[in-house]
């Protein structure tokens, strides 16, 4: 199965925490959906023949474009290939940008899954955040979603300065009052060069200690395992039938073709596996978006085995262990490695394959790491 991605790079302002490619504003729009066709145009021999089992609008914030942008660009991929029968077409969403007329439009569009960036439902937590949304907008946009789409997510940040575990269990709280198909759950991020970055570095905030940032998300696991959610990858929980299609099929290593300023592709045959990643640059993708990749790297074995240890280990389908040993440099201290995590609760056996217990999702990629390089 292939599936798609458009990066939108535009959002109305930069949130305190966030680090990702976007521009401010949407004077170039126009001109960005041109060079968006251009450039899928481009990649039919891609695309040509193919089914695509889900089409995933991220960014920036693709709920702030106007819907007929979309629904252009979806019609121009639809001639060139073929929708699988129970395609998923996601779109992530800002509550500000949504309204009943604004997701009339995104149904009649084709969307079938909204990714609702709500983030909190505690206005302490949004302005701590620099959102540009109510918690009020979180709770509205939510309840009216989940009467339209067929899978609604909401994000969720824990670890937020001044956070401590009640405020997290009444944030969840309120998110459950709602029962979304979804759940998306990160730890706070404090990434270089941000705003909030800056903040904490002069002294005007500070954010909780990892002690305390892992038990808000040891508790969030354990509300929603109770609540009927499948935890199915470190970060995200589903009701049954409402995982992520696009995004489980990254973490299981399909391919997958990435289109927009600094998207990233991967394409996979029996002889090679490539990466690459579209430039970083809304100008320079304007002015060359038939060209618009700006590394493209052939992994190696070592790379392959890498990827796939760390991303394996990450969802809830676990690694083989037969894979692990073949391919690993541990020799004999990969059995002590596997015997120390059991022992410490993070990892378990079952029918030939290595599965993360609750526990140990917490320590994914130490766990990863010392599978790949001991
Ligand atoms: S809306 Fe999302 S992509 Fe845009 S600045 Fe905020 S966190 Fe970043």
């Amino acid at each position: 199965m292939l599936t798609l991605y458009l990066h939108i790079p535009f959002c109305k302002a930069r949130c305190s925490y966030c680090d990702f490619y976007l521009v401010t504003g949407m004077e170039h729009i126009d001109l960005f959906f041109s060079a968006l066709s251009l450039e899928t145009a481009s990649r039919s021999a891609d695309l040509k023949g193919r089914t695509i089992g889900a089409i995933h609008f991220g960014g920036g914030t693709p709920s702030m474009v106007p819907v007929h942008y979309l629904s252009g660009w979806l019609e121009q991929i639809a001639a060139l290939c073929s929708f699988a029968p129970d395609i998923e077409i996601a779109l992530e969403a800002n509550p500000e940008d949504l309204d009943e007329k604004k997701m009339d439009e995104l149904q009649a569009a084709g969307i079938t899954r909204l990714s609702i960036g709500a983030q909190s439902f505690m206005p302490e937590k949004l302005y701590a955040l620099g959102r540009a949304h109510t918690a009020l907008q979180s709770n509205l946009v939510t309840a009216s979603a989940l009467q339209r789409f067929k899978s609604v997510s909401v994000d969720l940040i824990c670890g937020v300065p001044g956070e401590n575990l009640s405020m997290w269990e009444a944030d969840l709280y309120k998110a459950l009052t709602l029962r979304p198909h979804h759940l998306s759950v990160y730890m706070l991020s404090v990434e270089p060069k941000t705003i909030l970055h800056h903040q904490i570095a002069k002294g005007m905030l500070s954010v909780p200690d990892d002690a305390l940032q892992a038990s808000l998300y040891e508790h969030a696991q354990g509300v929603l395992l109770r609540q009927g959610y499948n935890h199915y990858e470190v970060s995200n929980f589903s009701l049954p039938g409402h995982h992520s299609i696009y995004n489980l099929a990254t973490w299981k290593r399909e391919p997958y073709l990435g289109f927009g300023p600094s998207a990233h592709s991967f394409f996979l045959s029996e002889e090679r596996e490539e990466r690459t990643a579209n430039v970083s640059s809304l100008v320079r993708y304007l002015s060359a978006p038939t060209a618009a990749v700006a590394f493209r790297e052939e992994l190696s074995a070592e790379e392959r085995f890498t990827e796939h240890v760390f991303l394996a280990l990450r969802i809830n389908s676990g690694l083989d262990v037969d894979f692990l040993r073949k391919e690993n440099k541990l020799g004999q201290g990969l059995l002590q490695s596997i015997t120390r995590f059991e022992e410490r609760g993070w990892i378990e056996q079952q029918d030939g394959r290595l599965y993360l217990t609750e526990k140990g999702f917490l320590f994914a990629d130490l766990i990863a790491e010392e599978f790949i390089s001991g």
